[in-house]
């Protein structure tokens, strides 16, 4: 049923590279391109950030590539990032294939170095449209040799300004030179764009199943991707568990995750596919004799997991997508007994659970993630369960016989009760097993985390309310902002209320971290709370539109105050305080804009 990179038909040399990238199995939507691309095809695909495509079409280009010969694949991606990103992704596959160059061309470096590497050789070129036509445009990058034009994130190129340059190099690209374009969504420009340019194009979509779950208490946490290791002992301490099973996407996750639970003191083991088979039957073995109460694992490494009575699975990375999502969380609830799963969720991955909501209509209720005091208490409660039981069974003479005695010596000194035994020797057994107690009363690392108000949600996913404000006023003030430049402006008709209310919806942030604004002519610079920054980022990267345009937001050099610098950065140009992009020198306005070191924008990585 599943398909292993070994079908894909791919050479030694990359299956290898894959084997220690460390991915276990290929994504879907590297299943369904490396067959058509490996075969020539001209292909249009859509999926969604996280979900491979670097590879979906690097295996292919790196297993057609010539060592030796000219630049025959070239990769457009729409910032300096992405490009190193892809290209770095591209160098570990090709580690095993001597004599490949893949070349990261953009913006900001100097020409001469690039004109350089390239008159050294490269095989794979990755690079911004822009740096890409200056570089056709001085004969120092030849299209005639090309055979394989793949435009990565198509939709941001587009909506970066890049449309021109982009045309231009397909343009120019060889007549039978295949060519492959790759974006989240499909607007209207890209259709065209592909229609244009693309000849009888594959059509890559992941198509979107209704999958049933096994009916269990399904729950979510946010978290920040640093708490997961705090929430993760939470859920763990204040669940009880018997048996947990862990999930996390990558072997070195299972590894790190679990020398972090031994040394917290959990009976934990990893399971992923670099254990040998005897060592894998050994940890399995543990696991069903009680030895091990949590299993960290892959997906792979759990798919021969047959435990019939795990209590709960969680997902301390979210899958990658919905098929696993309902294959890992059948680990629980087996035969007729009840069983729990809880998924860690950070900003920038809801919409897999969107996703998984959409295409399972199961209930996944919001968690709150229990507080130290609460994880106090419910351990408090359960050693006193213990206790009631002990009495219960008896055979306590002994113990009353020392208890009988110490009470009548102290009782006559100082008037020492059995009550203050009994308290005395509770506080002596929870410190000795669970540290100083007096750690609930410490600030709690989720506690900012809890007061934050919930992000823009679909239905369904309302936050338990938390409530603890108040704390936030006073915060304002002196809370560290960022500046944020937007890529709308006058020209769009933009005003601060329809900025406000844009990021706080879609960033479900409160316009309280909202602070200056200044609208410019084609973009606007808007301070946000430095904390959230990241993931106002990080949302605005997955698509936000605002008065009908799609912006994109990238961290403004200017800071807080003068939110323009005096220098763009290292070798860029200096930046007016207006009508930059009026004045345009070369290309286009977006295609200045990758010049500048600071233009680049942070991509969310999963
Ligand atoms: P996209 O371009 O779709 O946003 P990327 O190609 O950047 O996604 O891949 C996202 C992450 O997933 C990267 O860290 C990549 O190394 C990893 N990845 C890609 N394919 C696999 C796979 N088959 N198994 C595990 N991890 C993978
Ligand atoms: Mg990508």
């Amino acid at each position: 049923m599943s398909v292993s990179f070994e079908d894909l038909c791919l050479s030694r040399e990359l299956l290898d590279a894959v084997k220690d990238m460390g991915f276990e199995e290929p994504s879907p939507i590297q299943i369904l391109a490396v067959p058509p691309l490996l075969a020539g095809r001209d292909a249009l695909g859509q999926a969604q950030t996280g979900t491979g495509k670097t590879a979906a079409f690097g295996l292919p280009v790196l297993e057609k590539v010539i060592a030796g010969q000219g630049v025959q694949a070239l990769v457009l991606c729409p910032t300096r990032e992405l490009a190193i990103q892809v290209a770095e992704e591209l160098n570990r596959l090709a580690a095993r294939k001597r004599g490949v160059v893949i070349l990261p061309i953009y913006g900001g470096q100097f020409i001469e170095r690039q004109i350089r590497a390239l008159d050294k050789g490269a095989q794979v070129v990755v690079g911004t449209p822009g740096r890409v036509m200056d570089h056709l445009r001085r004969g120092t990058l030849r299209p005639d040799g090309l055979t394989c034009l793949v435009l990565d994130e198509a939709d941001e190129m587009l909506d970066m300004g890049f449309r021109e340059d982009i045309e231009a190099i397909l343009e120019q690209c060889p007549a039978d030179c295949q060519r492959v374009l790759f974006s989240a969504t499909m607007p209207a420009p890209i259709l065209e764009l592909a229609k244009r340019f693309l000849r009888e194009p594959e059509m890559l979509s992941i198509a979107r199943k209704m999958l049933t779950v096994p009916a269990i208490e399904q729950t979510y946490y946010e978290v920040r991707p640093y708490q997961k290791m705090d929430a993760l002992c939470r859920v763990l301490d204040s669940q009880g568990f018997r048996k947990a099973l862990v999930f996390c996407s990558t072997k070195r996750g299972v590894d790190e995750v679990c020398i972090h639970l031994q040394q917290r003191g959990y009976q934990a083991d990893g399971l992923h596919g670099d254990l040998a088979q005897p060592q894998r039957d050994r940890v399995m073995q543990r696991f069903r004799a009680e030895g091990v109460d949590i299993l960290v694992a892959t997906d792979v490494a759990a798919r021969g997991i047959d435990v019939d009575d795990v209590d709960a699975v969680i997902n301390y990375d979210m899958p990658h997508d919905v098929e696993k999502y309902v294959h890992r969380i059948g680990r629980t609830g087996r035969a007729g007994r009840p069983g729990s799963a809880f998924t860690f969720v950070t900003l920038r991955e809801h919409y897999k659970l969107r996703d998984i909501i959409r295409c399972t209509r199961a209930h996944i209720k919001q968690g709150r993630l229990p507080t130290l005091r609460d994880v106090d208490n419910i351990r408090t409660t359960r050693l006193l369960d213990e206790v009631r039981r002990t009495v219960e069974e008896g055979s306590l003479d002994r113990w009353l016989l020392l208890v009988e005695e110490f009470l009548a010596e102290r009782f006559q000194e100082g008037g020492v009760t059995g009550r203050d035994m009994s308290a005395a020797l509770l506080k002596l057994l929870m410190q000795r097993d669970f540290g100083k107690q007096d750690s609930a009363d410490a600030p709690d690392v989720f506690a900012v985390e809890a007061r934050r108000p919930a992000a823009a949600q679909e239905g369904g996913l309302s936050r338990g309310g938390q409530g603890a404000a108040g704390r936030r006023r006073e915060r304002r003030n002196d809370a560290p902002m960022r500046a944020l430049r937007l890529s709308v402006g006058h020209a769009h008709k933009v005003s601060p209320r329809e900025l406000v209310g844009a990021i706080a919806g879609e960033c479900g942030i409160s316009s309280r971290h909202i602070g200056a604004i200044d609208i410019r002519k084609q973009f606007s610079v808007v301070e946000v709370a430095e904390e959230l920054a990241e993931d106002v980022l990080a949302v605005f990267s997955r698509g936000v539109s605002i008065c009908g345009v799609r912006v994109s937001a990238q961290p403004d050099e200017g800071g807080a105050e003068g939110h323009f610098p005096r220098k763009a950065g290292k070798f860029g140009p200096r930046r007016p305080r207006s009508g930059f992009y009026a004045k345009k020198t070369r290309g286009s306005a977006a295609g200045r804009r990758e010049e500048e070191p600071s233009a680049g924008r942070d991509r969310p990585r999963s």
